[in-house]
Parts: structure tokens; sequence; C-alpha cells
């Protein structure tokens, strides 16, 4: 079969790599028949996870055909339709028991990071029975590709780590996809007015379509303070993952409010304590667990989640090195999702 793999910084290749097999007895083999590229994966690129060796199988968001079970696998048999989850997980060690997949002790992050991954023909699925979902009939696999990774983490880590509640002023600062995933799953909980702010008008415009109120291109705290007379947010979310945008959040934010940080930091950033103390301000952080899927799934089959605007490309599976080109030059090339068909 054939793989995206990662060959040590700034190398990949879609080449021929042996056919993955059942390990054990939990595991599932999936026939990918969708898959698509993540920030993270290039991050892995530049070289900044370096847990991920030369050689790995890349990508940790996939739609499939199950081929193949384990002996165990209990709620999935071969021919199911199946959403990969980009967090493995037991579902019976004791972080899965509170629902925190994320630190699964036989999972969590490992798909194309620790083992190989959804950027390929066929994938090995661990725990198959917990980290695989079966698809209702009907429902779009390329929007239903969106519930891999980027939805539930917009979910989790910014509308649900950010309280987002009915009226309240929402800021997302970063419109990428993980930005935009937030926008759209903080409406579940009606705020009054949400905020993007990126300095990309692309990326601005797409956020106006999918129901953000207001948009800032420039001087944000500036700006966020005028809209909001000078008062502030109730909620601000931090989706890009530098200094620059965390110190935008913890600026914005009014008394009581909440900073839900998305972003994947690789640099310390500076804690203003001394400001937030007084305002009663509370700074959560997190790692997608993916618990929220089944209800996102419902969500999406019931036509409340417009999933398909966040694709922008569409290619071939077979054409995954042309769309590591585009995505990676995404301002340039109004790249927000790229959907890799096989
Ligand atoms: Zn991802
Ligand atoms: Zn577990």
């Amino acid at each position: 079969m054939k793989a995206l793999v990662y060959e040590g910084v700034g190398q990949r290749h879609w080449k021929d790599k042996s056919h993955p097999g059942i390990e054990k007895p939990t595991d599932a083999i999936v026939r990918l028949t969708h898959t698509t590229i993540c920030g993270t994966d290039l991050h892995i690129l530049k070289g900044d996870v370096p847990a991920v060796e030369a050689g790995r199988t890349l990508g940790h968001e996939g739609i499939g055909i199950i081929e193949e079970v384990g002996d165990s696998v209990s709620s999935l048999k071969p021919g199911d339709q199946v959403l990969v989850s980009c967090i493995t997980s037991c579902g019976h060690c004791d972080y899965c028991k509170q629902g925190m997949y994320a630190h699964c002790r036989d999972g969590g992050w490992i798909l194309g990071h620790k083992i190989d991954g959804t950027q390929a023909e066929f994938v090995r699925i661990p725990h198959a029975d917990n980290s695989l979902y079966r698809l209702p009939p009907g429902l779009d696999p390329a929007a239903a590709l969106m519930l891999s990774d980027i939805l539930p983490t917009g979910h989790e880590i910014g509308a649900l780590n950010g309280e987002v509640k009915l009226g309240d002023t929402v800021a997302i600062i970063g419109a990428g996809p993980i930005g935009l995933a937030a926008l759209l799953t903080s409406r579940f909980y009606s705020p009054a007015r949400i905020i993007m702010i990126d300095p990309d008008e692309n990326r601005l415009a797409v956020a106006r379509q999918l129901g953000a109120t207001d948009t800032v291109s420039t001087d944000p705290v500036e700006a966020i303070m005028k809209l909001t007379d000078g008062d502030g947010v109730d909620v601000a979310m931090e989706a890009v993952g530098i200094p620059e945008s965390f110190d935008t959040c913890q600026r914005i934010l009014r008394p009581g409010g909440k900073l839900a940080n998305i972003g994947v930091h690789g640099r310390s950033v500076e804690l203003r304590l001394e400001d937030l103390w007084i305002k009663n301000v509370t700074v959560r952080t997190g790692l997608v667990n993916t618990n929220t899927i089944p209800v996102l799934m419902r969500f999406l089959e019931a036509g409340g989640i417009d999933a398909q605007s966040l694709i922008t490309h569409r290619f071939a599976l077979n054409e995954i090195e042309q769309a590591y080109d585009v995505f990676s030059r995404a301002a340039a090339e109004k790249a927000i999702k790229v959907l890799l068909t096989a």
C-alpha cells in the first residue's frame, strides 16, 4: 500500500509501505476513503514534535471502511463505515473512565505521532471499539471528517472550556480551521456576539459567513475595547499558539472572564497574573478528548453545523504531496481544510 511518510525535517513522501495487520485483538484495520492535513502535521514537518520518528506515516483524521477486526472487537465489523478519532482510547483505564481520553494510559494522541497514521491507504486503529465511530447512513463523509479533530477541539477546548453561554460576547483569536471550528461550536450556546480576530481578510470573510458578528484584522486590543465600550469580552479563545495572541486574550477579558487556550504553544508566554487575579479571570488549557464526537455527530446529521464550508481544496489521496504544498501556503492559497479522497 501507499502512505505519506515523514522522513526527517522538511521531508515527506507518498511511498510504498507494508500493509498494516492486526497486532492486538482490540485492533481494527481501516481502508481510508477520506483524510485531511492538520496544522500539527506541518509542525511535525518543521521538527517541532521530536517524538515523531523518520519512517512514520502522518495523519490523525480520517473516514474509512473497516477491512478487518481483531477477535475482541465487539461493536464493529468489516464493511462498517467509520470515523477515526484523532485520540485513541481504551475506554477502561482511570483517565478514560473520567472522560479524559486524551490521557488514556494506552492511547491518547498516538496516530501519526507514535504509531502510523491516517494519511495512507490503510491504517491500524488500536482499541477500535472506543476509538472509531460508525457513521450514520446519509451523513456526508467529507463533512463528518471534520469530527476527527477540529470540531471536537473547537467545541471542548474552546466553547466548553470557555463556558460560552447565552448572551455572551466571545472573541476568538485566529480564524484558521480550529478558530473557525470554535466559532461554529460556540454558536450552540447562543452568545450574543462572536468577534473573530485574524490578519487574513479572506479568513475573516469565511468567519462572517459562518456567523461571526464582528471581525478585526489589526490592533485587536484597541478594536475589541472599542467594540465593547471599554468593557472587554466574557470569553477569549486563543486559537493560534503564539505569545502575542495569548497576550491579546488576557488583555481583552472583562471581570469574571474566561480564557480558553486552544493553540499549541512551542514557546513560553507571559502570564499577566498581576492584572488577572483581581478580575476573577479563569484560564483553561487542554488537549481534545473527543468525547463529544457523538453529540457533534448528531448535530451534523441534523444539519446544525456547516462543516462543509471549512473544506476549500479537494485532491485525490495519491496527490497528497501536492495537497501538502498547498496547505503549507494556506494564506496565499486561501486554504482552510484540504480534503483527500481515495
Ligand atoms: Zn489535528
Ligand atoms: Zn484508556
